[in-house]
């Protein structure tokens, strides 16, 4: 593992490479513990470039076998070498040259899951960021793009198959016992989007024709026996291609494409060039085994993946600051994909929930930082939500604010303008600019300004003048690094409407340019005026969440219930009744911490159920429109001096009330909502699961008994409803027998499929008190535990530390100092993982005294320890500082 150094990078210090790497040939000798990795790479001296510079490479943990210059042998004198460097001077000037570096690995030793590694006794590789230089030396960043060829040697038995990037050149046997296979990949790219994988899997087969004609090969490659498994994915990888076709006019470009699924890895999924490597989470489903929301992932990253075939892949980055330029517009563009996949604004709420729940915290916290960073540290550290959700936001914007056709002509430049190139966030930019006319540059401050921008909203009305009148203000708070904020360009779309439900159609705007129904704010301060205003309008302000902004406005209750009723956007009906619910949960908060009783307001209660039983609606946006606010929402909206406890005993009441005053309308919905027919994870019936499930959790607070969720429990026939009754039973009645036999009966069934024993993990990571604690201790001791997979680590030690507030932060600070140690348990053998799972105790600052003390007691136990990974440091010390 590479210990922390301290060095920062930087974005000012940006600049070419001396040297152009024209072509690179890789040879694998594959081996499980010495691999030998010959690299030829065909360099020449950029014109311009120092003559005398020495030639840099990179590396991470790695020792030379032999280096050849031009097929001569090099002698030692002539270069120098540290795992980390290999520096070569005295190279030609102008003509080109050729080096060949071997290096061994060993891949079994590999558990950081960077570079070549070994899962299940396959061979498989992660290189974005920097894990190429795990492999060989070279010249690792995102700006050196070259074309490989690259050869495979292993055993034949143990690897049938052996893959890389591109097309398939040709194969033979190789001496006894081996055989080879070369790939040619004609696409220029960078070091990250290498891939190689080997080993014995199955496969599941299909074609996909172009919009040209072209047939391309699919194939998704699985562990033998999940071929059925990976039937979902391929059918979501089929809808991907033809959406990119159809929407954003991007046609596929190899004659193959794979995905391989592997069961020990980083992050969802990586986006290697024909070759994508997935965790095996977001590949497999069927019925019994996966939930609704299983099938939206899989679907969602299937997507994203694919989608980096020309937003990352054709067009990749120049630097790693500009990660955003792929991450967040691909997330973008997968977002868009589920919306035409599902229900546009279910999907919306569901984006706005996860921003609220993971970027918002993240940016009003000590990890803060801009879409586009100028420094880092550690670059795996930046694979962040602000990176990848806000971005994606950021993205929605510019379509936002220039209107979609012309967002289309600028998407059409970026990759006309910059295809085969790495680009930077300002070339994008610029190609919307050009596209539009418009100046983007006070807009761009989304990309370079850190926290989340809060706007204060009131309005008034004046009926002699027929006038609305909407002050508004904003404020971007400030963030670790950056002190004072420019005013930033925010669109807001907004709707006036009446009283019985019919919007105004103002007659002039003054104070602020106006779109459609999108609102410029640009100044600091703006005093905006509708003219023809004929009755006092309900205003109904960011709609669709068309700003990733804070937003205050005192709105009364009955003023939100009229949205709530009225809205034509559906997102923001659901806005409205989030934004009823809140007041009332920081106020049960704030009673239960003092002992008082609790009340709901019966207008959230009216507009809960109204909402709930109005069947013009559908049932998956019921669903969420009857989910209220989380505990971490209520935390965020308190601001500080949390009590968690408080909040969960706050809201628990108010879920009483609304369950008791509604009994009826859930015990209706809860029979009528059953799909009929078999099991199907479309949109629709995935909805009327959500409501029935959502009806099933208010029924268990008003009945207050284990029986319906046990009994559902046993009735259920398909992941969803299953897993649903165990957390109502886990979660309600942790003591209840019918919970302890559902659990065991639970991991009976499962104990096979690591996959399902991580829900059964999860569920019981986030069984609310101080006990959950010793549980969580007590499953690590479980044979269905292994700390050695991140899936399951993340499963029980990520979801406790994430999703289980009133366990995790218990009064004692037993939970703060469970997770210190097992972070430094972690950080050993994945500091990736580590340094992902601290990100949990981010706000801890928001704790009220006692447990906040506690919480930096357990961060300087990490600080304090030594040899820590450059992630956990990097971690560690923004969180203290
Ligand atoms: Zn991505």
């Amino acid at each position: 593992m590479r210990t922390d150094t301290g060095q920062v990078i930087n974005l000012a210090d940006y600049r070419p490479t001396d040297f152009v790497l024209e072509r690179v040939d890789l040879t694998f000798e594959l081996d499980p513990t010495e691999t030998k990795v010959e690299a030829r790479l065909i360099f020449h001296r950029r014109e311009g470039a120092d003559t005398t510079a020495p030639l840099v490479l990179d590396g991470d943990e790695l020792s030379l076998y032999s280096l050849l210059l031009d097929q001569n042998e090099l002698p030692a004198e002539k270069y120098t070498v540290t795992p980390e460097t290999l520096t070569i001077p005295d190279l030609p000037a102008s003509v080109p040259f050729e080096i060949t570096v071997t290096t061994i690995i060993n891949p079994e030793a590999n558990t950081q899951l960077m570079g070549l590694y070994r899962t299940g006794g396959i061979y498989c590789t992660q290189c974005e960021a920097e894990g190429f230089r795990r492999i060989t030396y070279f010249p690792d960043r995102p700006d050196v793009l070259a074309v490989y060829t690259v050869n495979i040697i292993a055993d034949k038995e143990a690897n049938p198959l052996l893959l890389s990037n591109g097309n398939f050149l040709g194969g033979a046997g190789y001496g006894p016992g081996k055989h080879f296979a070369a790939w040619f990949d004609p696409h220029p790219k960078p070091s990250y989007l290498f891939a190689l994988v080997a080993g014995d899997l199955g496969v599941v087969e299909d074609t996909f024709v172009t919009m040209s004609g072209r047939e391309v090969a699919l194939k998704i490659y699985v562990e033998h026996g999940k071929e059925p498994r990976a039937a979902y994915a391929m059918d979501a990888l089929k809808r991907s291609m033809k959406w990119d076709e159809d929407v954003f006019g991007r046609e596929y470009d190899l004659d193959i494409f794979m995905v391989v699924a592997v069961s020990d890895f980083n992050m969802g999924a990586m986006e290697n060039k024909g070759l994508n490597v997935f965790n095996d989470k977001y590949v497999l489903a069927d019925p019994e085994t996966a939930t609704d929301t299983d099938y939206a992932n899989i679907e969602a990253i299937i997507a994203h993946e694919y989608f980096h075939n020309w937003t990352g892949n054709r067009i990749t980055c120049r630097d790693w600051f500009q990660l955003c330029l792929k991450e967040g517009l691909t997330v973008f563009r997968d977002h868009e994909f589920s919306a035409d996949m599902r229900s546009r604004a279910v999907r919306r709420i569901a984006e706005v929930r996860h921003l609220k729940a993971e970027q918002f915290p993240e940016d009003a916290g000590p990890l803060a930082h801009p879409v586009r960073p100028t420094k880092y540290r550690e670059i795996n550290n930046f694979y962040t939500t602000t990176v990848y959700e806000k971005g994606s936001e950021v993205t929605r914007m510019i379509a936002t604010l220039l209107g979609r056709e012309t967002f289309k002509k600028g998407m059409d430049l970026y990759f006309e303008r910059h295809d085969g190139q790495a680009a930077t966030v300002e070339d994008f930019v610029t190609c919307f600019e050009d596209a539009s006319g418009r100046d983007l540059s006070q807009f761009s401050l989304w990309y370079h300004q850190a926290g989340t921008p809060l706007v204060t909203a009131s309005g008034s009305y004046d009926p002699a003048n027929a006038t609305f009148t909407l002050s508004l203000e904003q404020m971007v708070p400030a963030t670790p690094g950056q002190a004072a904020k420019e005013p930033m360009h925010i669109p807001l779309r907004l709707g006036l409407i009446l009283d019985n439900g019919s919007e105004v159609e103002p007659t002039a705007v003054t104070g602020a340019e106006l779109t459609g129904d999108v609102l410029h704010l640009t100044d600091r301060a703006h005093t905006v005026t509708f003219e023809g205003v004929s009755s006092r309008p309900v205003l109904s302000l960011n709609r669709d969440f068309s700003a990733p902004i804070n937003l205050h406005f005192n709105q009364s209750p009955a003023d939100l219930a009229h949205v709530a009723r009225h809205e034509t956007d559906l997102f923001a009906r659901w806005q409205a009744l989030t934004d009823l619910a809140l007041p009332n949960l920081t106020q049960a908060a704030r009673d239960a911490r003092e002992g008082k009783p609790v009340t709901c307001d019966p207008v959230l209660i009216d507009a809960l159920l109204w909402a709930a039983a109005d069947h013009n609606l559908e049932p998956a946006f019921r669903a969420q429109a009857l989910t209220l606010p989380s505990e971490a929402d209520i935390a965020r909206e308190l601001g500080n001096n949390n009590d968690p406890d408080a909040i969960h005993a706050g809201r628990q009441a108010i879920l009483t009330q609304i369950a008791q005053a509604g009994v009826e309308t859930f015990a209706a919905l809860y029979e009528a909502m059953l799909p009929s027919g078999t099991f199907s994870p479309d949109a629709a019936s995935a909805g009327k699961r959500a409501l029935r499930n959502t009806a099933l959790t208010y029924l268990s607070y008003a009945e207050n008994t284990p029986d319906r969720a046990a009994a559902a429990f046993a009735a259920a026939d398909n992941m969803t409803d299953l897993s649903y009754a165990l957390t109502i039973l886990a979660h309600r009645f942790p003591e209840a027998p019918e919970t302890t036999k559902a659990l065991a009966d639970f991991e009976q069934r499962f104990r096979d499929n690591a996959l399902v024993i991580d829900k059964w993990l999860a569920i019981q990571a986030t069984i609310p008190g101080a006990a959950a604690l010793d549980r969580v201790k007590e499953l690590q001791r479980s044979p269905l535990f292994n700390a050695k997979n991140p899936n399951r680590v993340r499963a029980l030690v990520g979801t406790f530390a994430f999703s289980n507030p009133t366990g995790f932060s218990r009064a004692d600070g037993a939970g703060y100092a469970f997770l210190a140690n097992e972070i430094l348990d972690i950080d050993k053998r994945n500091p990736q993982l580590a340094a992902r799972i601290l990100t949990a105790m981010r706000s801890w600052r928001l704790l009220e005294p006692v447990r906040a003390d506690l919480a930096r007691e357990a961060l300087l136990q990490i600080e304090r320890a030594s040899g820590l990974s450059t992630d956990v440091r990097d971690i560690v010390e923004r969180m203290l500082k």
